[in-house]
């Protein structure tokens, strides 16, 4: 079965908008620029870059992105008010989502009108923001839960009156496949439709997939899904549905998502759920034996997206589930040599960690690795001494005093807290031997109380090669530097190696 789209689908992203309306959210207008440059970059059509009418900081953020050349139109949310729509002429916007309650339920209790005042206020407002010289998408609010006579009637005069799309709003997320089939092919016979959906139920993706089915040829998405409530339509997931698994081609550089899902995730504050499609941590991550070895062998075999596509990389990891054959794959790759009896004895350690309920990182596998090899690996930095020091009228500050391979040395560094302090000065000591970043860190308190375990699990980068390493102790600041180390450590003696000392 075929399915045909229109040419050239076009993409409407909100995360300026919609997805900053995500409670907790909020970017200033640096942040925005830098997110609305990605998005242009990455293919996006249309960016709708906030709402004109919410605040001063909102309207430098449109002018700011309106002002950057970039290609993609640059559009604002705007109500049926003069006062809006000006704000969006006057600080540079192309269009205007011009939103209009549709359905009875949000005419008659949040607007207290009734339809002819509101359709009347939506054609005003039409023909005024068209003689402000912007382009018009004239949006249906609650749509999905208006009468589909009324919708095809706003909709035809709307565009009567000169709007240039019109867009099908299913705000609170009860749209169905059904019911797209239903509604939206009378409307696209009227203008452009695009399609907006929330994902209250989880069926975002798939409405918007049975509208663009149905004609629709503008998808309105947000990065990582962000948006209000449950969030709205994926972008990343929309264009992998439709590149995969419909074969249409997208104009969108798909190599460049996973760079703007982490992007938009670090500047929003809001984490990519590990399991979540396409950009989640765990997308292209395998742990079971009988996968990792299928992968290994084969990705295709349980792999439905290649993580290449996305700018992507698979990872196997370790645990109780891993088999032989990729616990030899990760050795391989950090440059032990086993033989068959060596891998046995490892995977049976890996398999007593996860037993105990622990996940096995990199650091982990080669300090068993070392142990079973009886591989004496003096580490490259020890610490001699280290101080930190916070309280109520003092900046935080640690000290350290490191031997690096033979050479002592100490450094002092202040931070947000001790913990940001004791990182940061061994992140200035070791500059000098090595440019390792902290890409992750993430702290477990194993039980509560105070005199808690704490399990501090730290990931650094060097030159694109990454190790975690995990440290535990009751006292916070030295879990997080022994974890620091202890991925320092394991990041260097490769490097060392390779220059020919410590030969394993
Ligand atoms: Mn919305």
């Amino acid at each position: 079965m075929s399915v045909l789209f229109v040419e050239n689908l076009r993409f409407l992203d909100t995360t300026l908008r919609d997805g900053e309306q995500t409670p907790g959210v909020s970017l200033n207008p640096d942040q925005k620029l830098e997110i609305a440059t990605r998005l242009a970059d990455i293919g996006i059509d249309v960016i709708e870059v906030g709402s004109a009418a919410t605040s001063e900081g909102e309207r430098e953020a449109i002018r700011i992105i309106a002002d950057a050349g970039l290609s993609a139109e640059i559009c604002t949310y705007v109500r049926a008010l003069k006062t809006d729509i000006d704000y969006a002429a006057d600080f540079g916007a192309d269009s205007v989502h011009l939103v209009v309650p549709v359905s009875d339920l949000h005419i008659a209790k949040k607007m207290r009108k009734t339809r002819s005042q509101v359709s009347a206020m939506a054609y005003d407002a039409v023909e005024y923001a068209k003689s402000r010289g912007l382009v018009v998408e004239l949006s249906g609010e609650d749509a999905s839960r208006a009468d589909p006579m009324f919708l095809q009637q706003i909709f035809s005069e709307g565009v009567a009156r000169g709007a240039d799309r019109i867009c099908f709003c299913d705000t609170v997320g009860v749209l169905t496949p059904e019911k797209v089939a239903a509604y939206i092919p009378p409307l696209v016979e009227v203008a452009p439709l695009s399609i907006h959906c929330h994902d209250d139920l989880g069926f975002a993706v798939t409405n918007t997939m049975a509208a663009l089915k149905s004609g629709a040829s503008c998808a309105h998405v947000t990065v990582n899904g962000l948006g209000e409530r449950a969030g709205n339509t994926p972008f990343e997931e929309v264009v992998m549905v439709l590149e995969v698994l419909y074969g249409y081609r997208t104009r969108i550089k798909k190599e460049e998502i996973y760079h703007l899902a982490t992007l938009v995730s670090r500047l929003s504050g809001i984490p990519l759920p590990i399991n979540k499609a396409i950009v989640g941590e765990m997308a292209f991550t395998h742990e079971s034996g009988i996968h990792a070895h299928g992968v290994i062998r084969e990705p295709s075999t349980y792999e439905s997206v290649k993580p290449e596509m996305i700018g992507r990389k698979r990872r196997i990891v370790l645990g109780k589930h891993s088999g032989s054959a990729s616990v030899e794959a990760a050795l391989a790759e950090m440059h032990y040599h086993t033989d068959e009896n060596q891998v046995k004895e490892i995977v049976k350690r890996i398999k007593q960690l996860g037993d105990a309920g622990k996940r096995v990182t990199d650091s982990d596998l080669m300090a068993i690795a070392d142990a079973v090899l009886a591989v004496e690996s003096e580490p490259i930095i020890k610490m001699r001494q280290f101080t930190a020091v916070s309280g109520s009228n003092m900046i935080p500050t640690a000290s350290v005093t490191l031997v690096v391979d033979g050479h002592e040395m100490t450094g002092a560094a202040t931070g947000d807290g001790p913990v940001d302090a004791a990182m940061e000065v061994l992140r200035k000591c070791v500059a000098d031997v090595a440019d390792i970043r902290l890409e992750e860190y993430h702290v477990n308190a194993i039980h509560g109380g105070t005199d808690a375990l704490v399990d501090v699990t730290v990931r650094l980068s060097k030159d694109g090669k990454i190790i975690t390493s995990r440290g535990a102790r009751t006292d916070i600041i030295m879990a997080s530097v022994e974890a620091m180390i202890a991925g320092m450590n394991g990041l260097l003696r490769e490097e060392y190696e390779n220059r020919g000392k410590n030969p394993r």
